[in-house]
């Protein structure tokens, strides 16, 4: 496969899930890359705040106030008319609206978009 696997924390591209999940990584919780998992997209949108960038390195490289590891994590499902919040149900149309709210049974205080 020519496609370029990326870590989800850092943006970090390998050319294997071997050769990434071998390195070590800063911005990770478990200080190892992780494969981001899911498809290629034309935006990525934080699953924490709903920030949205071009690219996966671009997204991890800033900071963000409401992610656990305080860097944007990209939110790994599809694009869908409505998003659901993983913890509560609420939906929402877009990522940016269901993460501006709070959520009092979500471990970070805020939803989270289900995949
Ligand atoms: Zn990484
Ligand atoms: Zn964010
Ligand atoms: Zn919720």
């Amino acid at each position: 496969m020519a496609e370029k696997i990326y870590c989800k924390h850092c943006g970090s591209s390998y050319s294997s899930v071997s050769s990434l999940t071998s390195g070590s990584c800063s911005k990770s919780p478990t200080k190892r890359h992780q494969p981001y998992e899911g498809a290629e997209k034309s935006k990525y949108y934080c699953e924490h705040c709903g920030s949205s960038y071009s690219s996966i390195s671009s997204l991890t490289s800033g900071s963000c106030s409401k992610s656990p590891t305080r860097y944007h994590q990209p939110y790994e499902g599809d694009e869908k008319s409505k998003y659901i919040c993983k913890h509560c149900g609420s939906s929402y149309s877009s990522i940016s609206s269901l993460t501006s709210g709070s959520c009092s049974k979500s471990p970070t205080k805020y939803h989270q978009p289900a995949r």
